[in-house]
């Protein structure tokens, strides 16, 4: 089955396309916009809520390459920030997308905090222009104390998955994609189609 994934994150769809890999071999072929359209494209995340942006990716994508979609919208939910930054996570710091200034920002705000719980969660819409799927997953876990790792992208090298004691970005892609929230929406969407 062919699918357009709405993202620009190159880490994004190399996860996706990995996970599904090892669950389905061959089943789906992934595509991104710039396989399809030669323009740049983005959508504003307006939704305040991750499935409401999840939704409203896959609607966009949809009105242009007029093919499956399959949009990802994950947040990091910290819970002695009243589980922010959740929704806001790529703007924590202010600036749309800094992973450096907005792990910085989320250390310092933890500094003093001895309750480090948090976990990401990931939506995934599908959307084929009728249908519309939307499942989830969530990794739990706790927020280290300083950045360690140069795996992985975004808050990985401050997430220290349960049972772990190294973050994500220590971690190499394999095991993060066997244990991550990724992984977990991504194998809730792959057992629809088995
Ligand atoms: P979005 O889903 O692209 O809006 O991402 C929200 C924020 O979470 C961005 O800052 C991403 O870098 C970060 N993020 C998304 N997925 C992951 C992940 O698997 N690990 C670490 N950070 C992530």
């Amino acid at each position: 089955m062919k699918i357009l994934i709405a993202s620009n994150n190159n880490h994004k769809i190399q996860e996706i396309n990995s996970i599904c890999e090892s669950v389905l071999p061959g089943y789906f072929k992934f595509f991104k916009l710039d396989d399809i359209i030669s323009e740049p494209f983005d959508v504003e995340e307006t939704g305040i809520t991750l499935e409401e942006n999840a939704i409203l990716k896959a609607k966009a994508y949809y009105q242009i390459a007029k093919m499956p979609v399959l949009a990802d919208d994950t947040g990091l939910e910290v819970r002695a920030l009243d589980y922010k930054p959740g929704v806001y996570s790529a703007r924590y710091s202010g600036k749309h997308g800094d992973d450096a200034a907005n792990r910085r920002l989320l250390l310092k705000n933890m500094e003093s905090e001895s309750d480090r719980y948090a976990h990401f969660r990931t939506v995934l819409c599908f959307f084929d222009g009728s249908k519309e799927i939307i499942v989830e997953g969530k990794c739990a876990g706790k927020i280290a104390f300083q950045e360690i790792g140069d795996n992985g992208f975004g808050y990985d090298s401050i997430f220290i998955p349960e049972g772990y004691s190294d973050t994500f970005a220590e971690l190499s892609t394999a095991e993060k994609n066997a244990i991550s929230h990724r992984f977990k929406a991504v194998m809730n969407f792959a057992k629809l189609f088995v």
